[in-house]
């Protein structure tokens, strides 16, 4: 991560730190937030993404560091003093006002005369598809509407940045899906930055253009989902994106990493002279053989330890050695395989992706 702000960076967090009493929420945190893009956080429970949020918003103080907004130092500033607004996951409509008033409301207190408040709620809420609920009152609309008019809320006053705290988190699965991919295309269409808070790693997926993993109050890796996916930068995020097979390596010199399974040598991540290495292998490239050898992959005999067939794929987990390895694959496939049976397992070279672990491992 660069230690200087990018000059066209719309959001710069410059190494804030953030304790409650004794516990440190947030450590040495940097980011880079540009135009229009849209970041997730996430992390699992407590790995301080709301302590973040809320220190952008201005909820929070961080104890150093600095944040700055279009290239204005905000650190100190109020919430209602930055050029942004947030969403939260209990968002809480005026119950006595109309669709359009609620959304107008924003407007109105920052001295838009009423005919233009009213013009631009009407836009706004043209956007989130609830033109013609403008007149009715939040108690008639259902939860997903409900949550849309909360977002053309936060929108109208055109903030250059969106900050949403799990936004969807209250509604059930099948909505929550469409709101991901209406709240994506509402994102492109408004071109304003989103960072938006989820411990949900489907939803990141889905939506961001770039994710934040965190742990433990620490920054772990900043990527799109693909690099995150296939080059996770430490175990920790190995683990929490996605199944991972996770295998030790031992480095031997020069000549490269030893694997655990099928006792490859792979090569180096450049001169890194560490000892510890972890494979990570996801389990749809670990492949189930009935001989010994096929070309181009590493192989390993083992025995299958147990099978979950869940109609639309099936896991095979084979124990090889003193190591389990899942085995993916879609569809029924795992007909013939009994607990106990001995198989082979195989996988390219080019899917093992190798991690150095740091001296002493958080
Ligand atoms: P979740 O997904 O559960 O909301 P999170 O990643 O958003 O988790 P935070 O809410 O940022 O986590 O909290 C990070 C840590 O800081 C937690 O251990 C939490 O208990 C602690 N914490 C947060 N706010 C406070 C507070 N006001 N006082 C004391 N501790 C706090």
């Amino acid at each position: 991560m660069p230690a200087t702000p990018k000059p066209d960076a719309l959001l710069s967090i410059r190494s804030i730190d953030k304790h409650f009493g004794t516990y440190h929420a947030l450590r040495d945190v940097s980011l880079d937030v540009a135009h229009g893009e849209f970041v997730a956080l996430l992390g699992p429970s407590g790995c301080g993404k709301t302590t973040l949020l809320r220190c952008i918003a201005g909820f929070l103080s961080p104890d150093s560091g600095t944040i700055r907004i279009g290239g204005e130092d905000v650190t100190r500033l109020p919430p209602h003093r930055r050029p942004l607004n947030t969403v939260f996951q209990h968002y809480a409509l005026f119950p006595h006002l109309s669709i359009l008033d609620n959304v107008a409301y924003g407007p109105r207190r920052h001295g838009v005369p009423r005919g233009e408040a009213v013009e631009r709620a009407r836009e706004a809420l043209e956007l989130v598809g609830l033109d013609s609920a403008a007149g009715r009152y939040p108690r008639e609309l259902s939860g997903g509407q409900q949550q849309r008019v909360a977002l053309a809320r936060a929108f109208v006053n055109r903030p250059k940045l969106l900050l949403l705290d799990e936004p969807l988190s209250a509604l059930d699965l099948k909505l929550r899906k469409r709101m991901q991919i209406e709240l994506k295309h509402l994102q492109e269409k408004l071109g304003i930055a989103f960072v938006f808070v989820t411990h949900d790693q489907e939803e990141a997926m889905s939506m961001a253009n770039r994710i934040v993993v965190m742990n433990r109050g620490v920054i772990e890796q900043v990527g799109d989902g693909r690099a995150i996916y296939t080059r996770p930068a430490s175990r920790f995020v190995a683990d929490f994106i996605g199944e991972a097979n996770l295998l030790p390596g031992t480095a031997e010199g020069d000549a490269g990493v030893r694997l655990a399974v099928g006792s490859a040598l792979l090569p180096h991540l450049g001169a890194d002279t560490r000892q510890r290495y972890t494979a990570v292998l996801r389990p749809e490239h670990v492949e189930l053989l009935n001989q010994p050898e096929a070309p181009g992959l590493i192989t390993d005999q083992g025995f299958v330890e147990d099978v979950i067939d869940t109609g639309g794929q099936t896991v095979v987990t084979v124990r090889v050695g003193e190591h389990l390895l899942a085995s993916r694959r879609l569809g029924m496939a795992g007909e013939g395989l009994n607990p106990g049976a001995p198989v082979f397992v195989g996988f390219r070279p080019g899917h093992v992706h190798i991690i150095a672990e740091p001296a002493t491992h958080r």
